[in-house]
């Protein structure tokens, strides 16, 4: 398969949901898994990074800590890839969850070292919990990992197909993008990917792709190097 042959691939939490907004769209997620393992029989090298808003907002929570709040958000984090690297074992394809932090056996501790053993024997490696760290996204978790493992590029799969000058939702007349540089991005203040992320993925050179999760075989087609949805290019 032509493309990319390491990839960091970005769910957001609410994108799993689907119209539930909530938990687990177990047919979206299953979608999402069958295009994964497509992806490991043509020798591609996949890691996953998922989100916590399925689960847990912290930032809106009102008065409550932010340290706090964050910590949840991150084991939320933690239960998405628990949950969906059950679904690879159920469809057949071996995985590991990692996180920044030890949570008795239940994954393991980030290790890049491992991390790539485990991609180049076949497997899937899920990096949940984030940076370990509050005050940050999984966003900046996704740069973060995809920095550390050399990835080619990172994959976001949201709930929109790509980055627009203005939200969609609210404003009809709104453009999208099918490119646009990390530099553009940070200067326009767009909120596609957060400003830490962009930061280090300007530094590092390492390109992104926005697009929809909902987009038919989206993640196989935009690891083979289809043009859809948005490429933040550095
Ligand atoms: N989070 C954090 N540190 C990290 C990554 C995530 O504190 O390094 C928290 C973040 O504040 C949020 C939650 O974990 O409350 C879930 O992440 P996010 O909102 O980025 O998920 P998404 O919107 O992509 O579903």
């Amino acid at each position: 398969m032509n493309g990319y042959r390491r990839v960091l691939i970005k769910l957001s939490g609410e994108a799993l949901a689907g119209t539930l907004q909530r938990g687990f769209d177990h047919l979206i997620i299953t979608d999402v898994v069958k295009q994964l393992k497509i992806l490991v029989e043509n020798k591609v090298e996949v890691s996953v990074v998922i989100g916590g808003g399925n689960f847990w907002r912290g930032r809106t929570s009102g008065s409550m800590d932010r340290t706090k709040a964050d910590q949840i958000g991150m084991l939320a984090t933690v239960m998405n890839a628990i949950y969906v690297a059950d679904v690879c074992r159920a469809e057949g394809i071996p995985s590991v969850v990692q996180t920044p932090f030890q949570i008795g056996s239940m994954t393991e501790l980030f290790s890049k070292d491992a991390a790539l053993a485990h991609m180049q024997a076949g497997k899937i490696v899920f990096f949940a919990g984030g940076t370990g760290h509050p005050f940050f996204s999984t966003d900046t978790g996704a740069a973060l990992r995809g920095c550390e493992i050399e990835a080619d590029a990172l994959l976001f799969a949201k709930n929109i197909d790509g980055v627009y000058d203005s939200d969609p939702k609210q404003n009809p007349e709104a453009k999208k993008y099918t490119q646009i540089s990390c530099q553009e991005l940070l200067r326009q203040n767009l909120k596609a990917i957060d400003a830490a992320a962009a930061t280090l993925c300007i530094e590092q050179k390492l390109p992104i792709v926005v697009f929809d999760l909902g987009a038919t075989d989206g993640i196989v087609r935009v690891a083979k190097g289809e043009h859809i949805g948005t490429t933040i290019s550095i």
